[in-house]
C-alpha cells in the first residue's frame, strides 16, 4: 500500500485535499502521496507557534529555563536516533540512494545532530560587565538570549535530514516554535522526524510539518506570513533572493545557505594518490548533490595530462546506481525535471568548444534503472571560462578541467564566480596553502581533503553563496534575541 504522508500541525496529524506524488528517481515507482499544506493550515501552524515560543503559553516551552528544555531535547534525541533505521529507508525510497550513503551521510548525522546543538547551547554565554556611564552614573548590564518566535525551516533535498537538522534542532534548543517546510522531492523523512516529535515532551506547536512546494504553496505561505520571525533557508541563490525580498516585508531575520560552482586547485606538488581519492568524492559523492561539491578543478600544466587520464578513469569506472553496492557508488539525480536541466547543461560543452574525457551523457540499463533519474560522471576539458557548463552551477556529477601556469592564475581562477561556497587545494606545500587559502573567496575551504567537516563549525557563503552564518553557537545566535538589560548602582543605600 502506498504511504500516506501528512502534515502535522500544532500537535495533529492533518490531511488536505490537495495531494501530490513523491516517485522514486531510482525507478519511478510511486513512493508516497503527500498532503499539500493549505495556507490556513500554514496559518495555524504559525499562530500556535506564536503561543508556545513568546506568547501567551510560552511557559511551555520558550519561557522554561534551559536546562529543562534541553533534558526534552536530548530524550527526543534519543529516540530519533532509536529509528536510524528507519531515516536511512526514508532517505533511500525518496532519493534513490544505496544503503552505503544512507548510513553514513544522513540520518544518523542528523539525529546526532540534535544532541549536538542541545551541548553546544550549555556552554552559550549570557554576557553581563559592570561600567560608568557618561553621567557619572554606574552601572551593570547583562544580556539574556530569548527566542525569537516562529522560525521558518525551508529545506533543500539534498541531503534532506541532516538540511533539516541544521535548522529545527538550534531552533528548538532555543525555545523557538520550528516550522519545517520539507522539499517537495524528499518529504519522508521529515514525516519520521515528525512522528518522533508527536511521541516527545515538546509541546505541541513547538514543531509543525508543512509539505508542499515553494511558489502558490507551503514555502511562500510561510515565508511570506507577517508572524513568522526568522526564516533559515536552504537551496538556490534565485529562490534564496525572492525569499530575502519576502522577507523584507516586516523586517524579519534570513539566514541564506546558497548554490556553489566550488573550484578546487591542484598544484604541481600535490600528491596525486590522494587528489585522486579526494576529488572522487569531491566530484561525484551523492551524484555531485552536495553544496560543496567541485564542479571545477584547475590543475597546474605541470601534471594536467596524468590528472585527467587518471580521474577519467575512474569516472568511467564508478558504480551506478546499485543500491546494495557497499562502497563507493552513485545514486541517480533527485529528479528527472533536475536531470533534464543537468543534460542541457552538458549538451552544450561541444557548442563552446569543449569535449568530454568521461561521460557527457545518460546510462543505459536493461532493468527497472531505465525508468531512473541516473547521469553519467562527467569530465569536459577545453571549455573556456566563459562557457554556461563553467559558469552556472549544475548540482550533478560534472567537472570541468583546465590547466593553470602559476598560483595568482589558479586564485583569479577559483574566484571568476559569483558564487563562493566552498574550495579544495591540494598542495604538499604547507606555506602555500596557508597563503592561498585566505585569497579564496569563500566560507569554507579545505586543504589536502574534502568534506572532513565538524557540523557546529561555521558555514557561511561569499556572493550568491548566501547570507549569515549556520553552524553550532551561529545558528544558536540566529535563533535567538540577546536581549540586554542595564541596572543602575547606586552609591549608598537610600
Ligand atoms: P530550491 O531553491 O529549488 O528549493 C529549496 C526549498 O525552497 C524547497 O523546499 C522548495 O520547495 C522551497 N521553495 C522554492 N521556491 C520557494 C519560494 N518562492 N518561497 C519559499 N520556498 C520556496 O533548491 P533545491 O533544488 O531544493 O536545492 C538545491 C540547491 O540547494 C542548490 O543550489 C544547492 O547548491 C543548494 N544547497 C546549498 C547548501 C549550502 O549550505 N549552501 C546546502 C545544500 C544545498
Amino acid at each position: 500500500m502506498t504511504k500516506e504522508l501528512k502534515n502535522y500541525i500544532a500537535g495533529r496529524w492533518v490531511t488536505s485535499s490537495k495531494t501530490f506524488e513523491k516517485r522514486s528517481p531510482f525507478n519511478g515507482d510511486l513512493v508516497a502521496t503527500v498532503h499539500e499544506a493549505t495556507a490556513e493550515m500554514v496559518d495555524k501552524a504559525v499562530t500556535k507557534g506564536r503561543e508556545v515560543s513568546i506568547g501567551s503559553q510560552a511557559n511551555q516551552w520558550g519561557d522554561l529555563p534551559m536546562k529543562q528544555r534541553l533534558a526534552v531535547i536530548y530524550d527526543f534525541a534519543d529516540n530519533l536516533i532509536a529509528r536510524v533505521d528507519d531515516l536511512i529507508e526514508a532517505d533511500m525510497a525518496d532519493t534513490g540512494r544505496s544503503y552505503w550513503q544512507a548510513s553514513k551521510f544522513d540520518g544518523a548525522r542528523a539525529a546526532r545532530l540534535f544532541r549536538g546543538y542541545a551541548d553546544a547551547a550549555i556552554s552559550l554565554e549570557n554576557r553581563s560587565t559592570q561600567f560608568a556611564g557618561e553621567l557619572g552614573f554606574k552601572g551593570m548590564w547583562y544580556t539574556n538570549r530569548r527566542p525569537k518566535g516562529v522560525i521558518a525551516c525551508i529545506c533543500p533535498w539534498n541531503v534532506p535530514l541532516l538540511m533539516a537538522a541544521m535548522k529545527v534542532a538550534p531552533a528548538l534548543v532555543m525555545g523557538n516554535a520550528a516550522i519545517l517546510k520539507p522539499s517537495e522531492e524528499t518529504p519522508s523523512s521529515a514525516t519520521v522526524l515528525a512522528e518522533v516529535i508527536a511521541a516527545s515532551d515538546i509541546p505541541d506547536g513547538a514543531f509543525s510539518l508543512v509539505h508542499g512546494f515553494g511558489v502558490d504553496s507551503a514555502g511562500a505561505f510561510l515565508t511570506a506570513h507577517p508572524q513568522v520571525d526568522a526564516i533559515t533557508f536552504t537551496g538556490e541563490s534565485g529562490t534564496g533572493a525572492s525569499i530575502m525580498k519576502v522577507a523584507a516585508k516586516g523586517l524579519r531575520d534570513v539566514s541564506l545557505e546558497l548554490g556553489g560552482k566550488n573550484a578546487a586547485l591542484v598544484f604541481e606538488d600535490a600528491r596525486m594518490d590522494a587528489v585522486a581519492e579526494g576529488m572522487t568524492r569531491s566530484a561525484f559523492f551523492n551524484c555531485g548533490q552536495i553544496c560543496f561539491c567541485t564542479e571545477r578543478a584547475y590543475v597546474h600544466r605541470s601534471r594536467f595530462d596524468e590528472y585527467v587520464k587518471r580521474m577519467a578513469n575512474i569516472a568511467n569506472g564508478i558504480v551506478i546506481g546499485q543500491r546494495d553496492h557497499d562502497g563507493f557508488n552513485i545514486p541517480p539525480l533527485v529528479s528527472h525535471s533536475h536531470r533534464d536541466k543537468v543534460k542541457a547543461l552538458l549538451d552544450t560543452v561541444p557548442e563552446h568548444g569543449g569535449e568530454f574525457v568521461a561521460g557527457g551523457g545518460i546510462p543505459t540499463f536493461d532493468d527497472e534503472r531505465e525508468n531512473g533519474a541516473f547521469i553519467q560522471p562527467s569530465i569536459a576539458i577545453g571549455s573556456p571560462e566563459d562557457a554556461p557548463f563553467v559558469k552556472q552551477e549544475l548540482f550533478g556529477p560534472v567537472l570541468h578541467v583546465a590547466p593553470f601556469d602559476d598560483e595568482e592564475e589558479a586564485i583569479a581562477l577559483a574566484n571568476d564566480t559569483q558564487y563562493g561556497l566552498g574550495a579544495c587545494i591540494w598542495t604538499e606545500n604547507h606555506s602555500r596553502a596557508l597563503r592561498v587559502a585566505p585569497k579564496l573567496r569563500v566560507g569554507h575551504t579545505w586543504v589536502n581533503s574534502w568534506q572532513i567537516r565538524d557540523l557546529l563549525s561555521p558555514l557561511t557563503g561569499a556572493g550568491s553563496s548566501g547570507i549569515g552564518e549556520q553552524g553550532g553557537r551561529h545558528s544558536l545566535e540566529f535563533s535567538s534575541l540577546p536581549q540586554t538589560v542595564t541596572m543602575r548602582i547606586f552609591e549608598s543605600d537610600a
